[in-house]
């Protein structure tokens, strides 16, 4: 029995059962109650603040009443991205089982740096990343890691795509060599800004990403990307990679893959696909043909948190050439000598050995357990269910399409893809100009109203309004909710 030192330990244990049986009820009301709540809250910049705000108390304060100001301070000031009506964005998703890993990583509060530091963290991270990898449909030729974000996982690529291009970056640096011309990297006018903020950290510039233009759906246009590429390599620059999107961010426009693909194999440039949202798609046998040609990029990113129902944050990166990503990150410093492992047991999954120190393929030393609560997710599911449930939020898509279609002065903007609707009001009353304010205050006025939640964006360089399901709360009930309400705030706002 663990002895607990009074004021200098932890709580005592019956405090801490009770608190922990007080908090699994707050969370249980708090999900079956949110469809109740109002989405976005009221508060003013600095009013949250000034309620939990000031110095820190000398003393401390018990946990129930901690629990209690959860309630008080930190409920007001929340937007409730869990509810069921919330579709902006690729709206996460939390579930009980999601819920439940999370408390055991934390309870645990183990670093899978190395496999030696937890061999339960590591194995699962690796069961896990071949679960996913399997669901997605790329070959066990691909090794994957768990980051927290997309955004890591593209700047990871990168390092890697530029230590492949470029002896020596690792070790010399980029400043002051004159042998490295301006390197470019190319990516559609949809490409998510994270590649932008990639290049920023690489040393590659913001001003060397090139933008290439899309085709009416707002796909990368290939033949404009290989004659982007044999400009810049007349005017003396050197390309380093290219990022298709599979999935984009506002309308899910899925790149050319395979075309891609094609031209980077002649020039010799890296390909990363960013999956992020997309990659989830390749749960459903019937819409995997929109993942064709993924298997040919040499690095791949899919989050979880995104649409496979693993809270905020889980992504996956996926490298058929994970020793480029080791040739950057590998770097085992005295003190963790005793416990680096990798390639000790050679002849584990994918031949790969089942010791692997994760953090020899990436920045973060410490890493949270975070692959615990997508395998509660994924087993709890299972893969029928992860797939039912992206169906459903691929049809509810469609008929939210169906109902924009249907309804005077609404058009769709592009056709609905996965489960994505970008969609405009367009009374003939409203020039072009107009069209765009109106749409974007149409959106401003619904979230603020508090019953339902959506993103604008821009598409073909027109305001649209854009509905992302994901939420395996949501129904049809809401769905149809959201829409009046769009329809009754856009008359209104006509009418005023
Ligand atoms: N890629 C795409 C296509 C996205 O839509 C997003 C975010 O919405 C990202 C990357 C960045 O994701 P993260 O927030 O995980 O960095």
């Amino acid at each position: 029995m663990t002895t607990f030192l009074g004021p200098l330990g932890d709580l005592p244990p019956d405090e801490m059962r009770a608190a922990l049986h007080r908090m699994a009820d707050w969370v249980a009301d708090y999900r079956e109650t949110i469809a109740a709540r109002r989405i976005v809250p009221t508060v003013a910049p600095g009013d949250i603040a000034a309620a939990i705000g000031g110095p820190l108390p000398a003393t401390g304060t018990g946990v129930g009443m901690l629990l209690d100001e959860i309630d008080e301070v930190v409920l007001p000031g929340i937007v409730h991205w869990g509810h069921p009506a919330f579709l902006g964005y690729f709206g996460s998703t939390s579930n009980g089982p999601a819920l439940l890993g999370e408390i055991a990583a934390a309870a645990l509060n183990v670093s899978a740096m190395t496999w030696r530091t937890s061999p339960a963290a590591t194995e699962m991270e690796t069961v896990v990343l071949e679960w996913l990898r399997d669901l997605v449909g790329l070959p066990d030729t691909f090794m994957g890691i768990v980051y927290d974000t997309a955004s890591v996982a593209v700047l990871h690529a990168l390092a890697a795509a530029r230590e492949t291009a470029l002896a020596g970056v690792r070790t010399d640096g980029l400043a002051g060599r004159t042998d490295i011309p301006r390197l470019r990297v190319y990516a559609s006018t949809q490409a998510h800004s994270s590649l932008v903020k990639a290049a920023i950290v690489l040393g590659i510039g913001e001003a060397n990403v090139v933008h290439v233009a899309t085709d009416e759906l707002h796909r990368m246009n290939a033949g404009l990307l290989q004659q982007a590429i044999a400009t810049d390599r007349a005017a003396g620059m050197r390309p380093l990679a290219v990022v298709a999107t599979v999935g984009t961010t506002t309308s899910a426009a899925v790149d050319p893959v395979r075309e891609i693909a094609a031209v980077c194999a002649r020039e010799g440039l890296w390909l990363h696909a960013d999956a992020a949202y997309g990659g989830a798609i390749g749960a459903l046998p019937e819409a995997r043909a929109l993942l064709d040609g993924l298997a040919l990029a040499d690095s791949v990113v899919v989050n979880p948190h995104k649409w496979l129902f693993v809270p905020l944050d889980f992504s996956t990166l996926y490298t058929r050439r994970p020793e480029a990503l080791r040739a950057v990150f590998s770097l085992v410093p005295e003190y963790l000598r005793g416990d680096a492992t990798d390639g000790e047991d050679a002849g584990g999954p994918d031949g790969r050995g089942a010791a692997i120190d994760y953090m020899d393929y990436g920045i973060q030393l410490g890493r949270r357990f975070r692959a615990l609560k997508a395998w509660m997710v994924m087993r709890a599911f299972g893969r029928e269910g992860i797939a039912s449930r992206i169906r459903e939020h691929c049809r509810l898509a469609a008929a939210l399409g169906a109902r924009v279609e249907r309804e005077a002065d609404f058009e769709l903007a592009t056709p609905v893809a996965m489960s994505v609707v970008c969609f405009r009001f367009v009374p003939a009353s409203h020039d072009a100009a107009a069209l765009d304010t109106l749409n974007a205050r149409i959106v401003a006025e619904v979230n603020a109203a508090g019953r339902a939640y959506l993103t604008h964006s821009t598409l073909g360089g027109c305001t649209v309004m854009r509905v992302g399901f994901g939420n395996v709360l949501t129904t049809e009930a809401h769905l149809n909710a959201v829409w009046d309400e769009v329809v009754a705030t856009a008359r209104r706002v006509v009418g005023g």
